[in-house]
């Protein structure tokens, strides 16, 4: 693991282990592997699915069951953040020590594009205080067609 995903690992994990503690739960070695494997996933986005896949091969296995409760864990626990896409289409993606963005999502690939916009957030924030609206958080989804299929369509 390279040093710096590796001070990154040593943090969620004991950030992790103490809202476990809090909760009379045990940071288990399956909970740890669980973390430490979502750190190495090359996707920033990823379905419950994506993660039970990259334990398939490995020994000893840990369960569909075990990784999706985990999930439920890590997101009660602030570390993740669930976003839902529709029915079968929820990600999960790492919220610690991340800056505030928003999702496009292509509806024929499913590829997750982010992005960050000051005009938006201002937006957002006006069109609020119109309301006399405090919002705490939000989350912008723009759904549609990516670059790639866009491309393939024209053909
Ligand atoms: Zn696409
Ligand atoms: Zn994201």
């Amino acid at each position: 693991m390279p040093r710096a995903v590796k001070a990154v690992a040593t943090e969620l994990l004991g950030k992790f282990d103490s809202y476990l503690q809090r909760k009379s739960l045990k940071l288990t070695a399956q909970r740890r592997r669980i973390v430490e494997q979502i750190l190495g996933m090359d996707k920033t986005h990823f379905a419950a699915d994506d993660l039970v896949d990259e334990f398939r091969d490995q020994k000893p296995r840990v369960s569909k069951a075990t990784v999706y409760r985990a999930l439920g864990v890590l997101v009660e626990a602030g570390i993740l953040e669930q976003h839902d896409f529709g029915e079968s289409h929820k990600v999960f993606e790492l919220s610690e020590g991340r800056d505030h963005h928003d999702h496009c999502m292509c509806t024929r690939c499913g590829k997750i594009i982010e992005f960050h916009s000051d005009e938006m957030e201002a937006l957002q924030e006006r069109v609020a205080a119109g309301l006399g609206f405090h919002p705490t958080h939000h989350s912008q989804k723009i759904f549609g067609i990516c670059k790639d299929c866009w491309k393939q369509g024209q053909r």
